[in-house]
């Protein structure tokens, strides 16, 4: 049975916001109401970020009202904190270089200790104690493939880690895991991560069709993170890897503005166009105060799988030099190997399926930059083990 705009609405239209009565489509606070295809309902209530405890119920009733409308197959209603006076009307399209977080303290590059509080005011993860994004300034430079495994290396190093594809517009974390599969539903609305190579993961290609990511806008995109965030049982973990969504537009700035960032990785190749785009990516990241861990650079040489010998194909050491003149940490390059690809595409990262190999030991040294970067300290939660005899 297919479900309109209408028939949620109405429901909506029964849910009411304050004492006075007003009904949460006269409030003005409604999102644009998406539909997809299965039939899962997507929208998302705008708040003032003091107003979230206040407004959690009003979510939930809304939430309820809708899935109780017969062929509703699940409901995505989240609190969105836009912010700035200016700010567009719910579920009107932003403009790029929009509302802008006010400067968070430790926000500078380098200074990202602590826990993952977030550009996304007090909505830090309980349990999980960073958040790190792995961005591109455009797509097709090794993104995913660069998240995925470095992820794997952090976990190599003996960090609890999770890898959440947020990548609305192309997810690929379920083909570079070998993942498929509904996720499971626990604990009412809560979902299960699925397990991989140690890792936990979840991707947004495993939860919506993709061609109703397409067309959503700001508001939806934040909406969406924020219940792959929250509803999601993590549980604890020392880092949460977000494979964003490639490119600095509308959605991607939402989306570094709503998830409670401890920082950013930037992926690009060496070529020109390729850094103009990372250095978008760059400003994006300090247009919303989250400190930017470091550039890698990705596909930096060629490695010829016949005779090992290196060419710099696509010019090389490009996205260091970026890096400097940008005053951002360089973590590295990664070059380009049949071995990567043929993995990743394949569904066995090379991290977990060759973890002695060159590749291998390549994302690990970022990895544990990386992790210098955001900690201060060196990866690895066990304490020595002190043998009694
Ligand atoms: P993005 O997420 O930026 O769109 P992907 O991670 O999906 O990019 O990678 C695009 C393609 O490039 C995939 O086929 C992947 O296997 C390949 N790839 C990525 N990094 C490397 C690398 N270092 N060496 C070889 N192939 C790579």
């Amino acid at each position: 049975m297919a479900i309109t705009r209408d028939d949620v609405l109405k429901a909506l239209s029964t849910v009411t916001v304050d004492r006075g009565g007003t009904t949460l489509p006269a409030s003005g606070r409604l999102s644009q109401v998406v539909i997809d295809p299965g039939n899962r309902v997507m929208f998302s209530i705008l708040i003032d970020p003091s107003e979230a405890e206040r407004f959690e119920p009003v979510r939930r009733e809304a939430e309820g009202r809708v899935l109780a409308l017969p062929g509703v197959s699940s409901v995505l209603a989240s609190l969105t904190a836009e912010r700035g006076a200016s700010g567009p009307a719910p579920g009107a399209p932003r403009q790029s270089g929009g509302p802008v977080a006010p400067p968070r303290p430790g926000s500078a590059p380098g200074n990202a200790q602590g826990n993952a509080q977030g550009n996304a005011q007090g909505n830090a993860l309980p349990g999980v104690r960073h958040i790190v994004a792995v961005a591109s300034g455009k797509g097709g430079v090794g993104k995913s493939t660069t998240a995925c495994n470095l992820a794997l290396a952090l976990s190599a190093q003996g960090l609890r880690v999770g890898l959440l594809d947020a990548d609305i517009y192309g997810p690929s974390v379920p083909k570079l895991l070998g993942l498929s599969g509904k996720p499971r539903v626990i604990e009412g609305k809560t979902l299960e991560p699925l397990q991989a190579y140690g890792l936990k993961a979840m991707s947004i290609g495993l939860l919506i069709e993709p061609e109703s990511a397409m067309i959503w806008r700001g508001p939806m995109v934040q909406s969406a993170i924020t219940q792959m965030l929250r509803d999601v049982a993590w549980g604890a973990l020392d880092v949460l890897v977000v494979d964003m969504p490639p490119g600095t537009g509308d959605a991607q700035l939402t989306m570094a503005q709503a998830t409670p960032l401890s920082g950013a990785v930037i992926v690009s190749t060496p070529q020109d166009l390729a850094l103009i785009d990372a250095r978008r990516g760059v400003t994006m990241f300090r247009k919303v105060s989250v400190p930017i861990l470091g550039v890698i650079e990705n596909m930096a040489t060629f490695i010829c799988p016949n005779c090992g010998h290196a060419s710099a194909i696509f010019g090389h050491g490009g996205a260091r030099h970026e890096a400097e003149r940008l005053e951002v940490p360089f973590l590295g390059e990664i070059p380009l190997t049949m071995a990567i690809r043929e993995t990743s595409d394949a569904g066995r990262p090379v991290v977990a399926t060759d973890p002695d190999g060159p590749q291998a030991k390549v994302y690990s040294e970022i990895a544990r930059k990386l992790w210098g970067n955001l900690t201060g300290a060196p990866a690895g939660r066990a304490a020595p083990k002190i043998v009694i005899e």
